[in-house]
């Protein structure tokens, strides 16, 4: 059986794919890894309609039953690889199935590099952020903490002042602050700590303080996470041919969110844009638009 289309990742981006094809009533697999950034972001504080927050575990397992009811089909497994066959792109999965379709959407998102502190996982998108954008707001007046790796912790750190005036910079790796930036943080009163992370200090998901290796705690209500480094998931896409930008984000036609590959869509994280639930929901529904209309004219 070959699939109109198949959607590799079931994350946010990928689950609003599935439900308009699935309206337009066509023949869907969606396959997923389920380890995306929305298996970890305990709470989302932006999103329209949720004005006391949503998690992504919510989203996801309303997002898939809304899309079984239009008879879309999932598997959870990861895609290992993928290739073209003359007109059909085939997908092969980690334990050994292989599935065909006529297009492919790619939603697979990207990885963060957020070490693993015993403790920290609860505390995501609850008391402890990444992405200012979506939770600068979160900090406002608070204790925060933020814990990351030379320049792009500080630069956090300082993006935070906007926010909150009580910032302390743990940089958990001691790796160089450049000059300019030292400066900044030195100007803006922001204690810089070189001291190793042992672990969070929380409750149920609420942050409460840093325990260093040293045996020092520092206190806080709220932090931030700033390590840089992310993982871009757009490997499958390169191996088909499709261009990136030099930070590997996909590079997609803003219109149609096809690739540089015919058949081949791309939506949500994996692609170059503000790395927001909204802004997924958005791509995953304009890329099934013109997956639908670009179904007619495949024979
Ligand atoms: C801690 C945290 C807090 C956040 N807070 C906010 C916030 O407050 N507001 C906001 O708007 N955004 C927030 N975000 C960002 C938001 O979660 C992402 O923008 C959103 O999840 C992007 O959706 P996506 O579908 O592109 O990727 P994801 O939701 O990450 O889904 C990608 C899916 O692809 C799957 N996958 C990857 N590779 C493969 C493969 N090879 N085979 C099969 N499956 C694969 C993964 O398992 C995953 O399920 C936060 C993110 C994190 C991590």
């Amino acid at each position: 059986m070959t699939y109109d289309c198949i959607i590799i990742g079931g994350g946010i981006a990928g689950l609003q794919a599935s439900i308009l094809l699935g309206r337009y009533k066509r023949k869907v697999l969606v396959i997923d890894s389920n380890n995306g950034r929305s298996n970890r972001c305990r709470e989302y504080n932006n999103i329209l309609g949720f004005e006391k927050g949503v998690s992504g575990m919510f989203l996801r397992e309303a997002g898939r039953k809304q899309a079984e009811v239009y008879g879309i089909s999932f598997l959870e497994e990861k895609v290992t690889h993928v290739h073209k066959d003359k007109k059909e792109f085939i997908v092969h999965t980690q334990f050994g199935g292989s599935f065909a379709g006529r297009t492919l959407l790619l939603a697979t998102g990207i990885k963060d590099n957020i070490p693993p502190f015993p403790g920290l996982e609860p505390c995501l998108g609850l008391s402890v952020y990444i992405c200012p954008d979506c939770d600068g707001y979160e900090v406002k007046d608070k204790k925060t903490i933020v814990m990351g790796s030379g320049d792009k912790g500080a630069n956090m750190a300082l993006a935070l002042l906007y926010w909150s005036s009580d910032i302390t910079y743990i940089n958990n790796n001691g790796q160089r602050i450049s000059g300019k930036i030292k400066k900044k943080l030195k100007k803006a009163a922001i204690p810089v700590e070189k001291k190793r992370i042992r672990q969070i200090i929380q409750e149920e998901g609420i942050f409460h303080g840093v325990l260093l290796t040293d045996g020092g705690l520092i206190e806080g209500e709220k932090a931030f996470a700033a390590f840089g480094g992310n993982t871009v998931h757009s490997e499958l896409a390169k191996t088909l041919g499709a261009k990136t930008f030099k930070n590997n984000h996909l590079k997609t036609d803003p219109h149609t969110k096809m690739t540089s590959v015919n058949n081949l869509w791309a939506a949500g994280d994996i692609t170059a844009h503000s790395e927001l639930v909204t802004v997924a929901m958005g791509e995953g529904a304009q890329a099934a638009i013109h997956i639908h209309k670009s179904l007619f004219q495949l024979k």
